[in-house]
This record gives C-alpha cells, structure tokens and sequence, in this order.
C-alpha cells in the first residue's frame, strides 16, 4: 500500500484548533520518528511526511476541522500517477485519451480532478507525476508517456501541433478580460466564418449589441460555446457548457457542439447534466476518488454503458466500486397521476389566476400544492415562475382569481448565488454564517444535521470563507440554509448548478427529507432533466415568451407534464431499460419516430414492449 496524506489548508486554523492536537497525538512522533510537523513553509501549519506516517488516522480524528485525509492506496497506483500539486496535496491518477473525430464525456465529482486532466491535456499544466523534487521539461513528459495511448498526443503537443480552444468553466472571468459587445468580440475570432451559423443555432439574436458586462449568466455561457467554435482547433475542452442554460438551450449547445466542431478533432466535455453528457458524447470516461484527495480516470467506456456503470456504481474494466449504493430513478407513482399524492391534504389551492407586471403578463391555470410534495417545474427563464409562487403565497395579489391560503411563509434560493446573495459577505466565516442564518443546521442533535448538514458535507466547510468556496459549495450551503428555515413552501430555483451528479441527489433527498419531516412543500425549478425526473411528484409546465407573457398549466403527473413540455421542444426521450434513467432519443432514430407516431414524448408504460 502506498500513504496519501492530504491537508485542506483552507480548514486547518493551528490558532483555533487547541495546540495542534494532529502533532501532539501522533504514536510516530510520540516515538521519536517525525512523521507530522510544523512547517515554515506552510506558515506554521503541519506537513505530513507519507514515508514515515504509518496511516495510523488518529491526526484525521484529532483535527476538529476535518482538515487532514489519510489514505492508503494500492502500489500498482503510482505507476500511473499524472499529477500532484504540491506537498500533501490533491494527486491525479491516469487521464482519459482524446480520440479525433469522437466526443469524450467526463463524468465525476467535484473535486476529483476533471478540470486539471483538461489543463494538462491542453498543455496549460506541465504534468509533474508526483515527482516534486524534480524539474520537469517536457521531454521528460514524454518519456513518461512512451508506449503508451497518451505519447502521441504528448508528442503532438510539444510539436506544436496542436492548438487547444477551451471553454472554459468560470464563464464570469471573460467578463474581466474582453470588452465590448457580443457582436464585436465574436466578430474578431471568427475564423470558420460560422458566426450567423452560430447566432442562428443558439438563439443569440437579441444579445449581439448588448455589452459583455451586461449580460446574463446563460447569455455568457452562449458567448463562451459560440467563441469556442468559432476558432479553429485540434483539441476542443468544453467544461462544464451547460451551467445556466435552460432545457432548450442545453439542447441547442449540445447539438451545436456535435455537429459544428470540425471533423477529426479531439474533443472533451465535462458535464453533470447527464442528459447533455449522454447526448453530446460518443465514449466516457469516470473519474473517482475521494473529492480534494485524488482522483483517478477509469478506461473509456460507450456512452450508455459508462453512464450506466456510473449509475450503479461499479466499473467492470476495472473491477472497481466507487459508491456502496446505486443511484435509481424509479419508475414512481409518477408513471400516472400520483396516487401517494390523493391522501394527502392539500397545502395550498388557486383557481384560474392573472397576473400583470409592467410589461409581463402571466395566466395559471387552476390546481393545488399537497403536502409533502414536490412539485417540479420547467420552463425557461423569465416566464413568471417567481412570480407564480408569489401569487399562491399570497405575497402578490393577483388580478384575477384567488388562492385559499393568504400569508404562507416562502423560503426562497434565488437562481444566482453569491455571498451577498444570500445574506452574507466574501470574508465571513462559513460557522459564523451558518449561526446568524440557520443554527439548527450546526445542531448536532437535529435531523437536519444529519439529513442534511453532513450528507452535503458542510460540515467540512465551517473554518472556511464564502468568498473562498466554489460555485458548488456556496450551492449548497444556500439549499441548507432554505431548507433549515421555518416556512410553508420552500421554493428552490436551479438547485443543480455548479454541482455533481451525486451531489444533485443529495439535495435532492435533503429536499424531500425536508417536505417530508416538516409536512411542508417544494417548488422546485430545475433545468437538468435527470434530476427533475428524480425528485418530482407533479410538474408544472411553464410556456410562453420570456419576459413577455408566461402560461403555466395545471400541476401534473410526470408523463402528462413532460409529454406538454417536450412536444414543444420537439424532442423525445426513453428511459434507459438498465438504470430507468430518462434517455434523449436521437432525432430520426427508430424511437424517436416511434413515440412521435404514439405521441409520447417521455417514456410509455408500453415501453417495455419495445425495449
Ligand atoms: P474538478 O474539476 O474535478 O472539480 P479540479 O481539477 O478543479 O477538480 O481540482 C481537483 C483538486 O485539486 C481540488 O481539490 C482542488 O482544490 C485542487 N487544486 C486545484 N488547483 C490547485 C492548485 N493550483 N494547487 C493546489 N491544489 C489545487
Ligand atoms: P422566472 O422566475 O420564471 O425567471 P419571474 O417571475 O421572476 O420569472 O419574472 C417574470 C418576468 O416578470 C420577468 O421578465 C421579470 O423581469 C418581470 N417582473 C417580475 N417582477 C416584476 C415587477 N415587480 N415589475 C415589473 N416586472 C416584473
Ligand atoms: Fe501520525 Fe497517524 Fe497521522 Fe500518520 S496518520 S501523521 S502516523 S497520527
Ligand atoms: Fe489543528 Fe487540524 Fe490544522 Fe492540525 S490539521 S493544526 S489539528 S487545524
């Protein structure tokens, strides 16, 4: 076995922890071996020497924080390691091998490594393989590589051969580094001659003469997907490209990424929209491991059979569990109208209600909210789903129409959040925050602390500052903060952004937990099809024109719903036969024609009769 020692040094505060209990505890160091001390370098805070540890993991127990990690891993492991950034740091093991002329799907946590692989295939990361000591040239690299899958790209790489366009993940940095409007900065980049191509596809019309800094979260996005394509490349990284973009949209770029990349180029996508990912790619490839730890890449894998493997937690090339329970999209009570939902009371009901406001006008048809229940919505942006709540809440009047209950009390997540969003600033203490906002959620006795403080692990979060967590941590925290406060109706706008796949589930089981142990309810708006399918028992369908006028139709059951929703957006899906996940069907393919010949755009209970 070889020992991975990894310190967090963002959680470990040697002032506030009691005298460095880690150090003090050691059996090593208590025997005159130093295998833990502090280091100059690291400004006081321990480093730990993984060839005199003996893994022991009392220093993981002793630190209050939670800061250190100690593994033991197989031998046969370092022969692939890739990457290590620094001294009990993060270790990447293995990378997936581009392909040209096929997408590559990247599926795993946050944290395990996807956006590092990238940067190294991209030759922004000169990989170091864990040898930290040495100075290492890209020869080097090379030599490392011979004989094996990765050599020629290596080789290509240092050769010059290859120009890499990356999208990249943090869309907002492009609006530090590129001024003007959209049409000017696109215009200077088109070296395919695609732009109206690509203003036609993605629907970026109304956002040419608007000003980079102006422009919305999904419209950077379309910016970001449409500069990539523009230029002409040998190897394309797409990370993360469906980040704020709605369902129709997350279609568009998914199709523009297939069809508008230019042939027999390598191309990489990371995505947690599993429907995107399973869509947009020919093969996959899961990274595991353990979050801010290590990560390794597994072999390559068809796109529906590693999506599924994934899924059920088990990769067969390699023989490898990396979760003890699958994750399973059940074939509920959603099939029809719900039937849990019948026996319960009803929360909240509305008959047919209108609505101005300035120049928007919405209409809702009649309906209820149980108990207990979520409600899922779907709908693009700015169709007056906010406004929907409000009115059932009775925090807006409406124009026409009433609603039963007056005076429920909303707690909301707004779509985008940041520190200020949610009531705090960049530099307070995530512990700090949690006591001002929702302390239940530091009571260790509480079911919320259990359901959902730990299961989203803040817990390893609290010595932190908002300003310092990503997208993905801050998400979280705002999901347990509007679910640990006392309120009717929860309502939860795009809780899946910035997150993982395991992590989408997580909070959605915290959701339902929640509705559940209170007898409340939750709205929740999502783009990401997979995890509305998961933790819906109705949806809403939201249509219209955004920003203009917005029509909601009575809540239903899922097939109802989703039948509305994508016959509009002119697509169909099945589900997966292996894990029951919803599966976009190719346009044209033998399914596809087949439920457009039944009308149904989802799923069918006959379908059974054609897998
Ligand atoms: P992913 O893209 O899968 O979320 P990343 O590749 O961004 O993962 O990061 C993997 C791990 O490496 C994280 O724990 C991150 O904190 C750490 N990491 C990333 N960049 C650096 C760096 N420059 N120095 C030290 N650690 C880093
Ligand atoms: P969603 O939640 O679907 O994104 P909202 O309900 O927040 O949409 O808003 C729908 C539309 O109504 C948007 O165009 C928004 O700008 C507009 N709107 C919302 N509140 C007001 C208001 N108080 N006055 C004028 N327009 C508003
Ligand atoms: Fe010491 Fe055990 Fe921690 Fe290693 S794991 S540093 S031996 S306390
Ligand atoms: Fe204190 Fe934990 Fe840091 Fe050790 S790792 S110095 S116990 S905060």
């Amino acid at each position: 076995m070889v020992r991975l020692a990894v310190i967090d040094y963002d959680s470990c505060h040697p002032d506030k922890c009691g005298n460095m209990p880690c150090i003090r505890f050691c059996p090593v160091n208590r025997g005159g071996t130093i295998a833990i001390e502090p280091s100059e370098e690291k400004k006081g805070k321990p480093v730990i020497y993984e060839t005199t540890c003996i893994g022991c993991g009392i220093c993981v127990k002793k630190c209050p924080f939670e800061a250190i990690t100690i593994l033991n891993l197989p031998d046969e492991l370092e022969r692939n390691v890739v990457h290590r950034y620094g001294v009990n740091a993060f270790k990447l093991y293995g990378l997936p091998t581009p392909i040209p002329g096929k997408i590559i799907g990247i599926l795993g946590r946050n944290g395990t490594g996807k956006t590092t692989a990238l940067k190294i295939l991209g030759g922004e990361i000169l990989p170091n393989f864990g040898e930290l000591d040495k100075r290492i040239e890209y020869d080097y690299v090379l030599r490392r590589f011979r004989g094996t899958e990765l050599y020629n790209h290596f080789k290509e790489l240092v050769d010059k051969k290859i120009r890499v366009i990356h999208k990249i993940q943090r869309i907002e940095l492009i609006q530090r580094y590129v001024r003007g409007s959209v049409r000017e900065a696109l215009s200077k980049i088109d070296e395919r001659g695609l732009l109206k191509d690509l203003v036609d596809t993605l629907s970026m019309q109304n956002m040419l003469d608007k000003n980079i800094r102006e422009l919305s979260g999904g419209e950077l996005q379309k910016l970001a997907i449409a500069a990539a394509l523009s230029r002409q490349g040998d190897l394309y990284l797409f990370d993360e490209p469906s980040s704020y973009l709605d369902i129709k949209e997350r279609l568009k770029i998914a199709t523009s990424i297939r069809d508008l990349v230019p042939p027999n180029t390598k191309i990489l996508v990371v995505e947690h929209d599993l429907a995107v990912l399973d869509y947009i790619s020919d093969y996959v490839s899961i990274v595991y491991g353990e979050p801010g730890a290590y990560g390794i890449f597994s072999k390559i894998y068809g796109v529906g059979a590693g999506i599924n493997h994934f899924l059920q937690g088990f990769l067969p090339a390699e023989n490898m569990l990396i979760r003890k329970e699958p994750i399973r999209f059940l074939e509920k009570e959603a099939l029809e109208e719900s039937s849990r939902l019948s026996e319960k009371k009803i929360l909240v009901s509305w008959s047919r209600l209108e609505k101005k406001l300035g120049e928007f006008s919405l209409e809702v048809e009649d309906g209820e909210v149980y108990r207990s229940e979520i409600l899922g919505v779907l709908g693009p942006n700015a169709i007056g789903k906010t406004t929907f709540v409000r009115l059932i809440a009775g925090e807006l009047k409406p124009d026409e129409g009433e609603t039963t209950s007056i005076g429920l009390r909303i707690s909301y997540k707004p779509q985008f959040i940041t520190p200020s969003e949610i009531g705090g600033s960049e530099d307070d203490v995530v512990e700090d925050f949690l006591k001002k906002k929702a302390p239940e959620l530091l009571n260790m006795e509480s079911w919320i602390y259990i359901d959902v403080t730990r299961k989203l692990n803040l817990h390893k979060l609290l010595q932190k500052r908002l300003g310092e967590l990503s997208g993905g941590e801050l998400q979280k925290i705002a999901v347990a903060v509007t679910l640990a406060q006392d309120a009717d109706l929860y309502l939860l706008d795009e809780p899946s952004a910035h997150i993982d796949v395991e992590d989408r589930i997580t909070v959605a089981k915290a959701i339902r937990r929640s509705v559940e142990n209170k007898s409340i309810a939750a709205i929740v708006v999502d783009h990401d099809l997979n995890i509305i399918d998961y933790l819906s028992d109705r949806i809403i369908v939201f249509k219209g024109e955004p920003g203009v006028r917005g029509y909601a139709e009575s809540p239903k059951g899922l097939r109802k719903s989703m039948n509305s929703f994508l016959s509009m957006l002119n697509v169909t899906f099945r589900r997966d036969p292996k894990t029951k996940r919803p599966r976009m069907n190719k346009p044209g393919s033998y399914f596809d024609r087949l439920q457009r010949e039944l009308g149904e755009y989802y799923y069918t209970p006959k379908e059974e009769v054609f897998e």
